[in-house]
């Protein structure tokens, strides 16, 4: 048995999509209802959890790498605990325990809400815990979340996929979609915006199919509105809404909702209407740009994003000449882009018409080359537009240059100067800033006139004061400028989506 009074600490390793760090999140969350406290010395945490993704290729060798590095550790201290969990772990199941025999708990992607149980067990009957259920029995949302930011949060609204896309392993791991009640996802926002929180983010594999569980098609387009009547609530954006199931209400609600933000995050995958065939994705181009005008017409500063993957199995020279065809034409603002590399246990992974590391690569680069002029295009289009933005946590680069960094309702990242004389706002605050530069990531705003500049402060900002109190004892009134905190550009760690 360990001393009762030692804390244990814990260090969470994500991997993967938002789904995952929204999943990191819950776990650091139980974690600390279970009384551990976050290591500040990862290399000397007693616990290491890992949340897996088993989208990438490779994913297992980095893992059982990262595993075996750590069984050194297990060696000298046999009470140090290694748990891993996600979407790898729903995969391999026991295969983790019998090739990494020093790992401690392995727990499925349905199964978050049992890891401090798992820790505890295998402690007490000093023998590996493997727990994967095959469908979710609560919903993760009801699990404590510690969150990474005081002023943004995510949201989830449903989990799982009805869809089948052949490159995807989600619909496999993580199963049919499962959608939470408005009630509680509306208490849940509530409950965020009480704490200061002032910009949410709705958070599904598949936004715009929910409520197909409970039978109201139209309750996406509700969810929005609804979100609209909570008073305090800023800024609220979704990701990731599917092409196929994308409807007009949507759109209506979008525009007509004043704390819904102009922005789109609409994965395109491809412009050939045959490789979107191939990926099993039901929409094609034609469709794709339709939505992209119909938005731009409701919302005509609407900032649209999407996911590219270049290479797919049996993509021609002329397939992906149709991508590069839509891409200049959907003028993004910003594209994450994919080279096409084999998951296991996905159907494309068997497909025969792989291409060669050296096609792919000459696609990709083409590609970049041209959604980086196109973003930079765009942004060059924003220079001389007063904006407001959301102020972030103070970064590295920033300290250097004597800027701040903020998003604008487009999402849109802004370094900003504060103008001499001017009020120094906290994270969280809003900000009103000219625009007087453009690269292609980002955007500058160096001169705003200090008549223009205006700040408003915000329950967010009042939320960061108290947590600095809390952290280093500084008063909580004092507006204190720097945190020396890492970088948290308005949302809660915004990574690379999957899908
Ligand atoms: S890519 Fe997205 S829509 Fe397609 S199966 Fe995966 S999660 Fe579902």
């Amino acid at each position: 048995m360990t001393a009762a009074t030692k804390q244990r600490t814990y260090e969470v390793r994500t991997f993967g999509c938002q789904m995952n760090v929204h999943d990191s999140e819950r776990l650091t969350g139980l974690l600390e209802d279970a009384g551990y406290v976050a290591a500040e010395n990862p290399d000397q945490a007693d616990i290491v959890v890992f949340n897996t993704c088993a989208v990438r290729e490779n994913a297992d060798n980095k893992l059982y790498g990262n595993l075996g590095q750590l069984a050194g550790r297990k060696t000298e201290n046999p009470d140090f605990q290694i748990a891993v969990g996600g979407c790898l772990a729903q995969k391999d199941r026991e295969v983790i325990v019998k090739k990494a025999p020093w790992v401690d708990v392995v727990f499925g992607t349905h199964n978050i809400g049992s890891l401090p149980a798992l820790l505890e067990r295998a402690r007490h009957n000093e023998e590996a815990q493997v727990e994967i259920a095959e469908s979710l029995q609560h919903f993760p949302s009801n699990l404590p979340t510690k969150r990474d930011s005081t002023y943004a949060a995510w949201v989830s609204i449903s989990v799982g996929c009805n869809n089948t896309c052949t490159f995807c392993i989600v619909p496999s791991l993580r199963g049919k979609e499962r959608d939470r009640r408005p009630g509680e996802i509306l208490a849940e926002i509530e409950a965020l915006v009480a704490d200061g929180v002032v910009e949410i983010t709705l958070l599904g594999q598949n936004v715009n199919t929910y409520g197909v569980e409970f039978g109201d098609k139209g309750a996406f387009a509700k969810l929005l509105r609804a979100c609209g009547q909570i008073s305090g609530l800023e800024r609220v954006r979704f990701t990731s809404p599917h092409p196929a199931a994308f409807t007009d209400d949507v759109i209506e609600a979008m525009a007509e909702t004043p704390n819904v933000m102009p922005t789109l995050h609409m994965p395109l995958q491809s412009g050939s209407d045959r490789i979107l065939k191939e990926m099993r994705r039901s929409y094609r181009s034609e469709k794709y740009l339709g939505i992209l005008e119909r938005v731009r017409k409701a919302i005509p500063d609407a900032a649209i994003t999407t996911d590219l993957i270049v290479g797919f199995p049996g993509e021609t020279e002329d397939d992906f000449l149709e991508t590069m065809r839509v891409v200049e034409e959907s003028r993004f603002a910003a594209c994450y882009t994919f080279q096409y590399s084999k998951r296991p246990g996905t159907p494309a992974a068997e497909l025969p018409d792989q291409l060669p590391k050296e096609v792919v690569q000459e696609r990709y680069e083409r590609l970049l080359e041209l959604v980086n002029r196109i973003a930079w295009e765009e942004n060059q289009a924003q220079v001389g537009r007063t904006v407001e933005l959301l102020v972030a946590n103070e970064g590295r680069k920033d300290s250097n240059t004597n800027r701040m960094s903020g998003r604008g309702r487009d999402n849109r990242l802004v370094h900003f100067e504060l103008p001499a004389g001017a009020e120094r706002p906290r994270p969280g605050d809003l900000v009103t800033v000219t625009i007087t530069g453009a690269a292609p990531y980002h955007l500058l705003a160096d001169a705003t006139p200090v008549e223009v500049f205006e700040v408003r402060r915000t329950a967010a900002g009042d939320a960061w004061d108290r947590a600095e109190a809390a952290s280093c004892g500084i008063p909580a009134d004092g507006a204190s400028g720097s945190s020396g905190a890492s970088v948290n550009l308005g949302l809660p760690a915004l990574r690379k989506p999957e899908h």
